[in-house]
């Protein structure tokens, strides 16, 4: 579609795309959400800085930034309680592609540009960057949930990119045993590079009955869900132990329900913390993730299994996420 070019307000920087990724979530918006009609998708990727408003002092024009998928205006009361991601109400921070056309289109704003964009720093690509936005700090904020202690038993639910960082994650945070449950060869094997040391196939039978084989029945102290289905949070509470953790990012269908048995969530007296997160937005976290790409900590570009060049093959990338047809695709990128 065709739009005005945007004027960036005081606070705001106008942007060009460098580089974009089309998400899971992009396909859930495009499919079931239409709360925003005619607003341009995307909310990961890299930018170039094309203007800033007159209140801006630390991005300027020309920079190449990481763009986050969640940019709130860091003022506000759930700033103070220390909740950015929802701002004014649930997902309120999240801005791109809902109450802001997003980075699929030639330019786009960002909000609060000083406190949200991230200058892309020397030791960091294009790529990695493009990633730090959502899959990393997505896969990190389930890990940040699950509180995990060193040599903890901890497993990931989900092995898509998100699932895959959050592998990651969990490796960096110190887990002892880690193990991945998804179910394609490539992801499989995606999270054995990143740190996991077992890998469960859900196709292979009941998730929980394969992690206790491999525990000697003992429960493991912290769960992260990154994928599955609405059941998935019973398996979750029925292989972690009294005092454990399950931490979820997924995403759900908002027209289903969950169904916890009392007897599967230990009649809720087990102590056990189930929490949710939004991913974590803005420029002090993506600055933090892309000091550990700097410094060799971390490599998100395993993920990238497709790269495609121009603007005019973003929708070949989204139709790759959203149709899924090889087994091959994780993450494609359109570098502009
Ligand atoms: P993907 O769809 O790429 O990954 C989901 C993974 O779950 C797949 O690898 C799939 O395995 C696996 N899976 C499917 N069914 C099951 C099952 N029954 N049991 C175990 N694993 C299963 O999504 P993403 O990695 O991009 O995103 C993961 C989730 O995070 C999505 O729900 C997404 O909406 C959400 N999300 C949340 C955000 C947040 O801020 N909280 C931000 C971004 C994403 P396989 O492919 O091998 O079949
Ligand atoms: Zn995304």
């Amino acid at each position: 579609m065709e739009k005005e070019i945007p004027e960036p307000g005081p606070f705001e920087a106008l942007c060009s795309p460098v580089a974009v990724l089309p998400c899971t979530s992009d396909v859930h918006s495009a499919h079931f959400r239409n709360a925003w009609p005619n607003r341009i998708l995307g909310h990961e990727g890299v930018g170039r800085v094309e203007k800033v408003g007159a209140m801006v002092t630390d991005i300027h024009v020309g920079d190449i930034v990481a763009v986050p998928a969640v940019t709130p205006i860091w003022r506000g009361r759930q700033i103070a309680e220390g909740l950015h991601e929802h701002t004014g109400g649930f997902l309120g921070g999240r801005y791109l592609s809902s109450k802001l056309d997003g980075t699929f289109g030639e330019y786009f704003i960002i909000p609060d540009a000083d406190m949200n964009l991230a200058v892309v720093p020397n030791g960091v690509s294009i790529k990695a960057a493009g990633l730090v936005g959502d899959m990393v700090t997505t896969g990190f904020s389930g890990v940040e949930g699950a509180n995990i202690q060193f040599g903890d038993t901890v497993v990931v639910i989900g092995i898509g990119p998100v699932g895959l960082m959050s592998v990651a994650g969990a490796a960096i945070r110190g887990a002892g045993r880690l193990i991945a449950v998804g179910h394609r060869e490539l992801t499989k094997e995606l999270a054995k590079k990143y740190g996991a040391t077992d890998v469960v196939d859900y196709k292979d039978g009941d998730i929980v009955a394969q992690i206790m084989e491999l525990t000697n029945n003992e429960k493991v102290d912290r769960v992260i869900i990154a994928g599955g289905t609405e059941s998935t949070i019973n398996d979750a509470y029925r292989m972690v132990k009294c005092g454990g953790n399950i931490s979820n990012v997924a995403g759900y269908d908002f027209s289903k329900e969950f169904h916890l048995t009392v007897a599967d969530a230990g009649c809720l007296v087990n102590h056990v913390t189930l929490t949710g997160r939004l991913c974590a937005g803005g420029r002090y976290r993506l600055e933090n993730l892309m000091a550990l790409i700097k410094n060799g900590r971390l490599d998100p570009t395993l993920l990238i299994t497709h790269e495609l060049h121009g603007f005019d093959k973003i929708e070949d990338g989204f139709r790759m996420m959203d149709e899924r047809k090889t087994p091959d695709t994780i993450k494609p990128i359109v570098i502009i």
